[in-house]
């Protein structure tokens, strides 16, 4: 395991620093922009993991998604050591895999004891495929598979239960077998969170999750089958958030379900608190450290468990952005460009909304640096553009650069996390390769797609094959 110790970025000379008031070293990886082994090197060029990222594109191809090692255990490690500094219970962190599920982003994770959350049958192979240990693996979705559900209770998994009609298939699947089904209920608190927003009361209109006018109802239904065991109950408030107190009310809506839970019969001792903490994507985004947010909801759960004289249950947190955003840039090579006078000028990227849909899909905005001439003075507003037929595939809209020239490399930053899981092949475009990179070595871990790949599931049939040209 490598050092768990935050590195201070001291030679980065660009305008995305941290914070000036809080001293470097306590910030967690969600609150950098860059990873933590970013360093200029002395050819003036952004370097990852003891990288040099433009050498990185000459050797691998461009776009290139490029993982710091050392960031994305240093972020596990943090979530593990919050729990167990704040949280008196037994707790497991697991990992939220929809953010990025590939083998060796699943197989770093392992290997840091963080358990999984999975979402459909892929990407359940997919974590078992790299090692992830069954028993800290947690099937969610709105909309399993009966084939889904018993491929996770085949491999020893616990199921969320999402719904009514998932319970009763999960209550035929499992009647057929030796073992009841471990499961938790997932339940909608009525607590909502955009970036920046919060709603208490409301918001209780989500696909996701037993509406909390059914519940009682359903811990009767559960407490009849025992081909059933309902170890927990689970509820995850949303994304990229920045308060702490969303989930410190959460703590409380969850510890009254366990005591009504307990109350009809139920052998609940799991909390999961879901995921949502936010990560520093600009200078102005300012979320909690790991640490503070960790600590905030563990205690909430102890005060809201003493107040009821429960005992402390096993408790559960599934963080997915922050735990690989931050640890991930994506480098792109520059081409055209095009100004519109007294408009904008446009320079254009090899990638777009198919390797990160996350600004079209959502008006996300990131920051970039250039990575081969990392101290030349942002001087310029420019429009990043991507390659697509999409008017809306910009990358980033008004971004300060230096004056930049066809063949330059643009790291984009803090796209580790639902970028690769969202990618596409719209246009065709092969998805890129990614690499991770620690102490001066980089290690293929997604190979580029190539233009075979790219008809290897299409099929001709016959009557539709042309006659071969003369
Ligand atoms: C998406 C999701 C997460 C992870 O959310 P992040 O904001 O990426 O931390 C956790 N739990 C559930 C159920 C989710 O759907």
């Amino acid at each position: 395991m490598l050092s768990t110790e935050p590195r201070v970025q001291e030679n980065l000379s660009y305008p995305y620093l941290p914070p000036q008031n809080s001293p470097q070293t306590s910030l967690s990886p969600n609150q950098q922009l860059l990873p933590l082994t970013a360093k200029i090197n002395d050819r003036d060029r952004l370097e990852i993991g003891g990288c040099d990222v433009t050498a990185l594109v000459e050797q691998f191809g461009s776009p290139l998604y490029i993982v710091d090692e050392l960031t994305l255990r240093t972020t596990c490690a943090q979530y593990r050591d919050a729990f167990a500094t704040y949280y008196p219970g037994t707790s497991q962190v697991i990992y939220a895999s929809k953010a990025w599920s590939c083998l060796a982003i699943c197989a770093i994770v392992a290997s840091e004891n963080l358990g999984f959350d999975v979402v459909s049958g892929g990407e359940l192979y997919t974590t078992l495929k790299a090692g992830g240990n069954p028993e800290t693996i947690y099937f969610h979705g709105n909309n399993k598979s009966r084939e889904e559900l018993s491929f996770a209770l085949d491999r020893g998994c616990t199921i969320i239960v999402d719904n009514r009609f998932e319970l009763e298939m999960l209550c035929d699947v499992a009647a057929h077998r030796p073992h009841p089904a471990r499961m938790m209920i997932r339940l909608t608190p009525g607590i909502e969170c955009h970036t920046h927003e919060y709603i208490r009361t409301g918001h209780i209109d989500s696909k996701f999750g037993f509406d909390p006018t059914q519940l009682q109802d359903i811990f009767t239904f559960i407490a009849q089958k025992p081909q059933l065991n309902c170890i927990g109950l689970h509820a995850h408030i949303g994304s990229q958030i920045f308060e702490r107190q969303p989930h410190q009310d959460l703590a409380g809506v969850l510890v009254d379900w366990m005591e009504k839970a307990i109350a009809c019969g139920l052998p609940i001792a799991e909390l999961n608190i879901g995921g949502g903490l936010g990560i520093r994507y600009t200078e102005s985004d300012d979320p909690p450290s790991i640490d503070e947010w960790v600590k905030a909801a563990c205690n909430a759960i102890v005060k809201a468990c003493q107040t009821k004289g429960l005992p402390l249950p096993k408790l559960l947190a599934e963080p997915g952005r922050s735990l690989v955003g931050s640890s991930c840039i994506t480098a792109y090579t520059v081409g055209s460009s095009k100004v519109v006078p007294g408009i904008r000028t446009y320079i254009a990227v090899d990638g777009g909304m198919s390797d990160n849909p996350r600004p079209i899909t959502y008006q996300s905005v990131y920051r970039a640096v250039l990575a081969n001439r990392m101290s030349a003075p942002p001087s310029e507003t420019v429009t990043v553009a991507g390659k697509h037929c999409e008017s809306g595939d910009i990358v980033l809209k008004d971004a300060h650069l230096p004056p930049t020239q066809p063949g330059d490399i643009l790291a984009i930053l803090a796209t580790g996390a639902y970028n690769y899981s969202m990618a596409s092949n719209y246009n065709r475009l092969s998805r890129p390769a990614a690499v991770v990179v620690r102490e001066g070595l980089a290690s293929l871990i997604l190979e580029r797609e190539t233009y075979e790949d790219l008809v290897r599931q299409d099929r001709l049939p016959e009557h539709l094959a042309l006659p071969p040209k003369e």
